[in-house]
């Protein structure tokens, strides 16, 4: 069974129980946009005991329940889904989960979701959209706008701001302009959230193709200059023009992994105005991703692409060993693009790069050990 499917499954059961069960927030925004969704989330008016009785202890777990989520496990390959009883929330603290919740209508629950597309319901069995906020108006307009007094929405909760960003740049919408007003004025607050909440935004704007877009709306809305205040600092004159130039260089790869993103986007705090006088600007590199909460791993190869990004732009001048076992890494597109991205490319580099293509194409490397990373 689908997700899908097993997701109107649980709803149908809710309903024949008695309650009211609906799809939620993002699967209803990307359903409406032709889009298959990556999850269906159930919102319903059963309290989480009642989910549990319904569905039994085993296939369920709570995973929040004194915010009203649980889980429901579906049979084989139909995944989990998450079943949400409609709440009202109290204040996020220090950006993290709310302290109180209240069991409410479907109305209300719209009302403490975050932005208008968001906030809607559908009913997969009467195929019915539940709309109490505008959110088809504003999908129909393509506009992120806030549900209520945007100054209140994001002071409630300052992670908003970012998700306003992600969602404006990887749909392709407007952001409103009275939205955008209150984030701009909110900017310097995101700091109260914490580091991995951050990191999971930007990590989803890196990894979307319309990542120029979102560092653009970043740094236009003052986001950026609090998030990573060294990008702002270390560059030469404003990034604003050149996101797109610089980012775009990641079109080549056909899913960039976050680290090859986020090392081009830290390329100019490694001191790219001075070439090869880059190490000590390596650990600064390794200090922002240490301060974002980024995992050992992902610290390490963002570091590792930074710090080496001029050798690899030499690459032709390596040994051939070195380069052969060097080609054999899954992460030797990503490595070459981020010596790309640097901006003095010359001629010569092109040139390099071109002769490096047809060596490989003409001598794929065997079978040698992967290099270290
Ligand atoms: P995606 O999964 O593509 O990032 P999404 O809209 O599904 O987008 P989720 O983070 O999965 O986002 O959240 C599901 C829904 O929960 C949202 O659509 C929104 O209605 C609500 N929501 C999530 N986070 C917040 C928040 N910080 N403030 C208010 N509502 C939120
Ligand atoms: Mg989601």
């Amino acid at each position: 069974m689908s997700p899908r499917d097993f997701s109107i499954e649980v709803i149908r059961r809710l309903k024949s129980e008695g309650f009211t069960a609906y799809w939620a927030g993002g699967c209803v925004r990307d359903l409406l946009r032709n889009i298959e969704p990556n999850d269906f989330d159930v919102a319903t008016d059963a309290p989480p005991e009642s989910v549990r009785k319904i569905f039994g202890p085993k296939r369920t777990l709570a995973v929040g329940e004194s915010f009203g989520v649980m889980i429901v496990r579906g049979p084989k390959s139909s995944g989990q889904i998450e079943v949400a009883t409609f709440r009202r929330e109290g204040e996020y603290l220090d950006g993290r989960r709310p302290t109180t919740v209240e069991f409410c209508t479907a109305e209300e629950d719209a009302q403490r979701r975050d932005f208008t597309i968001n906030g809607m319901f559908y009913d997969p069995i009467e195929e019915q959209v539940l709309d109490y906020v505008g959110g088809q108006e504003d999908l129909k307009k393509k506009i992120v706008r806030a549900i209520g007094d945007p100054h209140d929405r994001m002071s409630e909760d300052k992670l908003r701001m970012l998700r306003g960003v992600r969602f404006a740049a990887t749909l392709g919408f407007l952001l409103d302009p009275v939205t955008g007003d209150a984030i701009t004025q909110m900017a310097s607050q995101i700091i109260v959230v914490s580091p991995e909440r951050i990191a999971q935004e930007f990590r989803k704007m890196l990894i979307d193709r319309e990542r120029a877009t979102a560092m653009k709306l970043c740094e236009s809305l003052n986001l950026l200059q609090v998030i990573l205040p060294e990008v702002i600092e270390h560059s030469i004159e404003s990034q604003l023009e050149n996101w797109t130039e610089l980012l775009d260089i990641l079109h080549q790869l056909e899913a960039p992994l976050f680290e090859t993103a986020f090392a081009v986007v830290l390329r100019d705090v490694a001191g790219h105005a001075i070439p090869n006088s880059s190490h000590q600007s390596v650990e600064e590199v390794s200090e922002i991703c240490k301060r974002l909460k980024l995992s050992n791993r992902v610290t390490a190869r963002t570091s590792w692409l930074v710090e080496n990004r001029h050798t690899l732009a030499n690459v032709t001048h390596m040994d051939l060993a070195k380069l052969k076992r060097l080609a054999q890494s899954p992460f030797f597109p990503d490595w070459l693009t981020v010596a790309q991205a640097e901006v003095n490319v010359t001629r010569q580099h092109l040139d390099e790069w071109n002769h490096l293509q047809n060596f490989l194409d003409q001598n794929p490397p065997e079978d040698i050990s992967p290099p270290e990373l």
